[in-house]
């Protein structure tokens, strides 16, 4: 079987992490009715509409067996009006200029939200990451560095780990950049080891600003955390992280899902040994926890719980289930996991959500402390950061939660509102070149 595109067409998208064919049209439809409701400028809702600029490279290597190989990989800067743009780069068979070009806009509003110097961007290789040898990786990761070196820059766009992207793909684009630079810059890349300028506290960022969101949610409903119940889709990078630091904030988390399946005790799941049954043995699941009943992912969708984290696939909340569910909150850990029509039968039914902009920020924000740090040569703490952290998604969540209850809007639309009315603000300020 080849490992690259000439396959991909034959993979199915069920089930899949990536976004629908349909996306970019999704991502379009959503920014023209806030533009709508904002009465935004129609120049600047055109310029909006379109990426700032879209890079499509052939990236040639050879395998292992001395074959050559050509995936098509792509590299789109939706908008920079706030400074370098900034978005992760995906590894997946079923990655497209499209489906780039979305993710680029709502990296856009995303740092936007955040109040982050960033634009939004996003980079993508059409190939199976799990089919390729490590030197195999490498190899692709370095052409496909110097293919879009023209328009990466630490001052000009950041590119970050993804879906099948990791710290050591992050360390390949930082050498391949240094090198042509003829110097070491480090910070052309966050998601970094630690020993080459990442940050401390990146890994756990993302569940930890999902943790805060709900937190700072239950406030506002004035929930005690002690009397929360929760159940996570998903005990990866995020999922785990939020799971783990909820439980120590007092809440029961009941279910906790991943690949294999998820489990369940309503007296509450032990965290700590759930993270050595998934993490610390090679295969490791959730569901060889012992003190639990095994429940269906499905079914934890549907569980009666107070809190629901779906972290990990998109598009897992749809028209089909959303009657059923019985959170009473929704955090979004993972990007887009409520389709729009799932999303108007949970508004209507008042189940709160906390979109997905704001829920998982906390990832592009450590990045950001990264790229500041690696800048500087100069290093910050734990604390620091997750205090810092906190400061950012605390002040985001109440910038959204205040505009929503003056407009009467849900989370996302106010979210929405707040980024597109920030970077459609930096456009009209800096006006039209030439
Ligand atoms: P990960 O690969 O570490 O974990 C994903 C988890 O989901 C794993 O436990 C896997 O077993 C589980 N899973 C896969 N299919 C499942 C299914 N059908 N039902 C239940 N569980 C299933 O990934 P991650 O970094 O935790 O990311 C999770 C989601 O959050 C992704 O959608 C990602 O795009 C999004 N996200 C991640 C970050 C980040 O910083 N890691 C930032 C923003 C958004």
């Amino acid at each position: 079987m080849l490992p690259c595109s000439a396959r991909s067409d034959a993979v199915a998208l069920k089930g899949d992490n990536t976004m629908s064919a349909g996306t970019l049209e999704g991502v379009t439809t959503q920014l023209d009715r806030v533009a709508d409701r904002l009465g935004l400028d129609p120049g600047l809702h055109k310029r909006l509409r379109h990426a700032d600029r879209s890079l499509v490279v052939s990236v040639p290597f050879e395998t292992d067996d001395g074959r050559l190989e050509v995936v098509q990989g792509y590299r789109v800067q939706h908008d920079n009006a706030l400074g370098p743009t900034k978005g992760g780069v995906r590894y997946h068979p079923e990655v497209t200029l499209e489906e780039t070009t979305a993710l680029a806009m709502l990296m856009t509003w995303k740092c936007a939200l955040m109040g982050l110097p960033y634009g939004g961007a996003k980079g993508g290789v059409r190939c199976e990451p799990k089919q390729l040898s490590r030197r195999e990786l490498e190899r692709m990761t370095r052409r496909y560095t110097a293919e879009i070196f023209l328009i990466i820059g630490p001052e000009d766009d950041i590119p970050a780990p993804d879906l099948g992207t990791d710290e050591q793909i992050m360390a390949w684009m930082m050498d391949t950049y240094s090198m042509q630079c003829g110097r070491t810059v480090p910070g052309i890349v966050t998601g970094k080891p630690i020993l080459l300028g990442g940050s401390l506290g990146r890994r756990e960022a993302t569940g930890r600003g999902v943790s805060t969101m709900v937190l700072e949610a239950a406030k506002k409903k004035a929930w005690h955390p002690k009397k929360l119940t929760v159940a996570v889709q998903g005990f990866g990078n995020v999922g785990s992280v939020a799971a783990k630091l909820l439980a120590e904030e007092g809440c029961r988390v009941i279910a906790v899902s991943d690949v294999k399946g998820g489990i369940y005790n309503p007296k509450g799941l032990d965290i700590a040994l759930l993270l050595r049954e998934h993490q610390e043995k090679p295969g490791g699941t959730v569901v060889d926890y012992p003190d639990g009943d095994r429940l269906t992912q499905q079914e934890l969708l549907t569980l009666d719980c107070d809190i629901l984290i779906p972290a990990a696939l998109s598009g897992q909340i749809t028209a089909a289930n959303a009657s059923a569910v019985r959170a009473r909150m929704i955090a979004e850990g993972a990007n887009a996991p409520i389709t729009p029509e799932a999303e108007e039968i949970l508004l209507q039914r008042k189940i709160l959500i906390v979109p997905d902009i704001l829920a998982n920020a906390g990832g592009v924000t450590v990045s950001y402390f990264e790229w500041v740090q690696d800048l500087q040569f100069y290093f910050w703490n734990e604390r620091d950061i997750n205090a810092r952290l906190k400061e950012i998604m605390t002040a985001a969540f109440h910038h959204v939660w205040d505009y929503a209850g003056k407009e009467g809007i849900d989370l996302r639309t106010a979210a929405l509102m707040l980024a597109v009315t920030r970077v459609a603000e930096a456009k009209r300020l800096r006006g039209l070149y030439p």
